[in-house]
């Protein structure tokens, strides 16, 4: 599932390195107790820690550090039993400090491996190179007056896990699957709610291009790319240029750009010779971090069920298919609420279908999520009972369907109160075909002279006498041996 372009000089093959930066969730910041929630109004959440007054010590917040290793266990990687933090060192007007405390030599977590899936059912193993703890920096903002910029710190401090990969992505199609599975393992873990738009997941996209076998080319890295489309639509520029600079004898410059949505390109934001040098240290104010022994055993025990486990034990054990089940395991609720459907309804298939095609086809419609569904997991388990065990047909179902969601009644009542109940009574079927053939005789001596295709007409017309209710199979039967004169 590569990207590759057709060159002037053959083919190239687009390369793909991802560095993630994910937001913890914790009450409070990696190094203050000020809070950490989104949405506080300007500068309401700054301790003097995170306004960088002389002075101020950081201590650390144990709470993001078991996030971190929680997040290691998840992507099946190393966790480091010492790490060291250490300073960062630039100047930006919301970076009080004038540095970032990080980890670079000595990260919490080392390699681990993520499976992404690709879209034509396929599984790939990305490696991941490392995460590590760092802070935040705040917020400058532009638009609010026409000469002068305002600080906000309220993000200042707060605890990121940047969560670099190997490049083993090869195009737009593997970066998305990348970043959606790694969306999903922190949402399922608990350790960052992964919201792009709200910029508490963000992307830098590393992209260097090759032909096939070759050495990795010289890359450039894509700041800000802040949506999946986004995502798609930089890699897409940035390896087309790549190949047309390279086709052209010119060198791709390993720099950071910038994209750019409403040009859609990208652009130089900083070239070589503005290049950062950090001057990593240890921070002094902090020791090394060392994890209490047994410690990470003890958050491994907490770890929930996640989503590739999940999806293989829902087409182990209830015998979904691939796409069943990968649909259900997108969303933590939405597996739960199938799973409960099921200890209801009794019939997992069925209840996919339902769930998948049904419920959210009408969400989806509506834009809702399945937080706010008009219909509990418990009814539409009771919707599936009545369908299994004949009480309405099939068809029937979706009616009901659509006025348990317009009006939140359960199936039950509804099939009562508007006498949907499905005939299942022989004779009753029976006096109906009767009825139905003794109106049509021509259709009838033309369907025993070989006009096979009327039966569906007759099929048909006692539906519609009897409102749908006739049970389908009992009515292919009977209408059978009527016609065929048993
Ligand atoms: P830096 O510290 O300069 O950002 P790293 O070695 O940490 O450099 O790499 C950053 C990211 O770049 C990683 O995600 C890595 O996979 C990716 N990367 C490295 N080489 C390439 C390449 N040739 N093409 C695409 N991505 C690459
Ligand atoms: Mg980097």
């Amino acid at each position: 599932m590569a990207d590759l372009i057709q060159g002037e000089t053959g083919t190239w093959e687009v390369v793909i390195g991802m560095e993630v930066h994910a937001q913890v969730i914790a009450n409070t910041k990696l190094f203050s107790n000020a809070g950490a929630t989104f949405g506080a109004a300007q500068n309401e959440q700054v301790s003097m820690v995170d306004a960088a007054m002389p002075g101020m010590l950081p201590v650390l917040n144990e709470k993001c550090v078991e996030q971190a290793i929680r997040t290691g266990l998840g992507l099946n990687a190393q966790i480091n039993e010492t790490s060291v933090f250490e300073r960062k060192n630039y100047f930006y007007p919301d970076l009080p400090q004038g540095y970032q405390i990080s980890q670079f030599q000595h990260p919490i977590v080392g390699k681990g491996v993520i499976e992404i899936d690709l879209p034509d059912g396929a599984t790939k193993e990305i490696g991941i190179t490392r995460l590590h703890l760092e802070q935040d920096a705040g917020k400058s903002i532009h638009d609010q007056h026409p000469t002068k910029s305002y600080v906000d710190l309220n993000r200042s401090g707060c605890a990121l896990m940047e969560i670099v990969s190997e490049p083993d992505l090869r195009g737009a199609e593997e970066a998305t699957a990348y970043l959606s599975k790694l969306r999903m393992i922190l949402r399922y873990l608990g350790t960052c709610d992964g919201n792009m738009e709200e910029g508490s997941m963000r992307a830098d996209v590393n992209v260097s291009v090759r032909k096939p076998g070759d050495a990795y080319g010289t890359r450039a890295e894509i700041k800000n790319v802040n949506s999946l489309k986004a995502v798609q639509q930089a890699i897409h520029f940035e390896s087309q240029r790549q190949v047309t600079l390279i086709e052209e004898g010119k060198p791709v410059i390993q720099e950071t750009r910038l994209w750019d949505p409403d040009k859609q390109e990208t652009r130089s934001m900083r070239s070589k010779e503005e290049a950062h040098d950090y001057r990593y240290f240890p921070d002094p104010d902090l020791l090394p971090l060392k994890l209490r022994s047994g410690w990470v055993d003890e958050i491994r025990q907490t770890l929930p069920e996640l989503p590739d486990q999940k999806k293989h034990r829902f087409m182990k054990e209830h015998g979904l298919s691939l796409y069943d089940a990968t649909v259900l395991i997108a969303e933590k609720i939405r597996a739960a609420y199938f799973e409960t459907v099921v200890e209801t309804g009794k019939d997992a298939k069925l209840t996919a279908n339902w769930v998948i095609n049904e419920l959210l086809g009408a969400l989806n419609k509506d834009g809702k999520s399945l937080a706010d569904s008009p219909v509990s997991a418990a009814d539409l388990g009771g919707l599936i009972s009545l369908i299994k065990d004949d009480t309405i047909s099939g068809k029937i179902a979706k009616d009901v369907f659509a006025e348990m969601y317009a009006t939140g009644k359960q199936a039950a009542t509804i099939v009562e109160e508007k006498g949907l109940r499905q005939v299942t009574d022989i004779a009753e079927i029976e006096a109906m075909i009767e009825s139905v053939l003794a109106e049509h005789p021509d259709n009838v001596q033309a369907y025993r002279a070989g006009k096979d295709k009327l039966f569906g007409f007759f099929v048909g017309q006692i539906m519609k006498k009897t409102g749908g209710k006739a049970n389908p199979g009992m009515l292919n039967t009977l209408l059978k041996e009527k016609l065929d004169g048993k």
